[in-house]
């Protein structure tokens, strides 16, 4: 098997890290292998977008952009493999993959708006005498991205075309946990002809990564994974005077009030609790009811549950693949065991599910209800990421409210009801990034800025849009005055 290759100066290079078996969570198969290349590597990747940037930046925006649109064609027609590749490496079905194709065009589609978006902005006579100021939008120079496993197409596209339009230069280190979708992106960017070392990719894992944030020639960082390592890329990153955007981990509630269409709400739940295993960062985790809708809504919704489909995420009739991989099947059987522990109502129980082969050699969780979750239990506090979900009971809004308060991450929260005076209260007073009114999974299309608050984020710019465009130029001030010729 050949293995994966990193793109450095407009060249497909052989790292000389060593390797690392990429498997197909759904069964188990050997699908590639990743190199986890040295930091000299991630250096010259390094250098070549510095080099590039003395070009690029001033390269008009319009022929910027045209690659852009090359780009967006380019995806169009291969869709169907890159969507193969997000399901055989990453175990989301082919809606789910699909799904996520389509959000990498929309934010290409976005970032093509530049020539609008960083036009700056001028003020003629702010003194007397003939002054103007003026502001200017500037490139920065090298950025990095640092994308997570569970969207290796989507996430790296919040920020890459974007930093294509405005001029700046890239690498780009994919998860060592799904390589391959990158790969075969890269193999499109191949074709755009852009100019050597615009856009670099290396493989590899944590210690690859390090120079993003050490080496002076790298402006920013965009990345998204956990907490915990957004915040070590934060600290790196504000110790060596680096911009950073880091958005986490989340805990996203879903409140359904007296009046909701209990229907409808277990509906939206299947999708935003078990699509793509649970392991999406606006995944529902915590469904909060009031005492009025609590036991019909969790009969229902167990139901309903019962129902979902796992299985090889390439096969049609599958709701839901596996989790990534036996490490995080592990890690979410062993938060099961907490709750049961805990003492919360194992309504679904996912732990026992048996596929047939190939599929007994992958890692799969089936849906899993727990009733009566309460704050202090592990299920409530930690970020599960798999298709686990708790449901609780509030007295009123104002209880669910203070629990989304309470939480340490506001990454998305959802409410169901048809009371303007509580979706206002929702909208007004709960601490999260994305809301959602009668909407499952309150994901902003690219044109909004993606990202939550609290600890689901570190920096204050977001994904998506026009954030990015401000995380990615500075805004310089002119001020101008020209004398009248003696
Ligand atoms: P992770 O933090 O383990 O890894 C993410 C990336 O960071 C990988 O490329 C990894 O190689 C790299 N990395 C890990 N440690 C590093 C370090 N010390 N220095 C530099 N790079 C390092 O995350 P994951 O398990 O791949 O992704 C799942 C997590 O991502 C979940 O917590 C999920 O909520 C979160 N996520 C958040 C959002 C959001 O919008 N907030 C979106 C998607 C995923």
């Amino acid at each position: 098997m050949q293995a994966l290759k990193n793109y450095i100066a407009g060249q497909w290079v052989e790292s000389a890290g060593a390797l690392k078996d990429v498997y197909n969570p759904s069964n188990g198969e050997l699908i590639g292998q990743v190199p986890l290349s040295p930091q000299s590597e991630m250096d010259a990747a390094i250098d070549a977008a510095q080099e590039a940037f003395c070009s690029w930046r001033t390269t008009p925006v319009s022929v910027r952009v045209s690659y852009l649109f090359k780009f967006y064609q380019l995806l169009q027609e291969d869709l169907p493999e890159i969507s193969r590749l997000i399901s055989i490496e990453g175990g989301k079905n082919k809606a789910d993959s699909d799904a996520e194709i389509k959000r990498m065009m929309q934010n290409v589609e976005c970032a093509c708006g530049a020539p609008m978006l960083l036009a700056g902005e001028k003020l003629m006579d702010i003194a007397s005498g003939g002054m103007d100021g003026e502001v200017i939008r500037q490139p920065l120079g090298v950025f990095g991205i640092i994308a997570p496993f569970n969207f290796p197409g989507m996430v790296p596209f919040w920020f890459m075309p974007y930093a294509l339009a405005a001029g700046d230069t890239l690498v780009i280190k994919p998860s060592e946990q799904v390589p391959l979708t990158m790969q075969r992106i890269f193999t499109l960017i191949d074709k755009l002809g852009l100019p050597a070392g615009v856009i670099n990719m290396v493989n590899g894992d944590k210690d690859t990564a390090a120079p993003l944030l050490e080496n002076p020639k790298v402006k920013g960082v965009s990345f998204v994974g956990n907490t915990a390592t957004a915040k070590k890329i934060a600290m790196a990153c504000a110790a060596n005077n680096k911009r950073f955007q880091a958005l986490g981990s989340a805990k996203n509630h879903t409140i359904v009030m007296p009046d909701a269409d209990l229907d409808r709400v277990v509906k939206a739940l299947l999708t935003s609790c078990f699509g793509c295993a649970g392991q999406r960062c606006m995944a529902t985790s915590l469904v909060v009811a009031m005492p009025e809708v609590y036991d019909e809504l969790v009969a229902k919704f167990v139901e309903a549950a019962k129902g979902v489909v796992a299985g090889d995420a390439l096969a049609p009739d599958t709701d839901m693949g596996p989790v990534i991989s036996a490490a995080a099947k592990e890690r979410i059987l062993g938060l099961i065991e907490k709750g049961i522990a805990d003492g919360a109502e194992l309504l679904l129980d996912g732990r026992n599910i048996q596929l047939p082969a190939p599929l007994d050699k992958g890692h799969f969780v089936g849906a899993t209800i727990f009733g009566n979750v309460t704050k202090d239990m592990a299920i409530y506090k930690e970020e599960i990421f798999g298709p686990v979900v708790g449901v609780m009971k509030a007295a009123n809004l104002d209880e669910a409210l203070a629990l989304i308060r309470d939480c340490r991450f506001g990454n998305g929260a959802s409410i169901f009801t048809q009371n303007g005076y509580w979706a206002r209260q929702f909208q007004q007073n709960a601490s999260a990034g994305m809301l959602g009114i009668n909407v499952g999974i309150p994901a902003p299309v690219a044109y909004f800025p993606f990202g939550g608050e609290k600890e689901s984020i570190y920096g204050d710019v977001k994904a998506q849009g026009r954030d990015v465009f401000d995380f990615m130029t500075q805004r310089k001030v002119v001020t101008t005055r020209f004398f009248a010729e003696n």
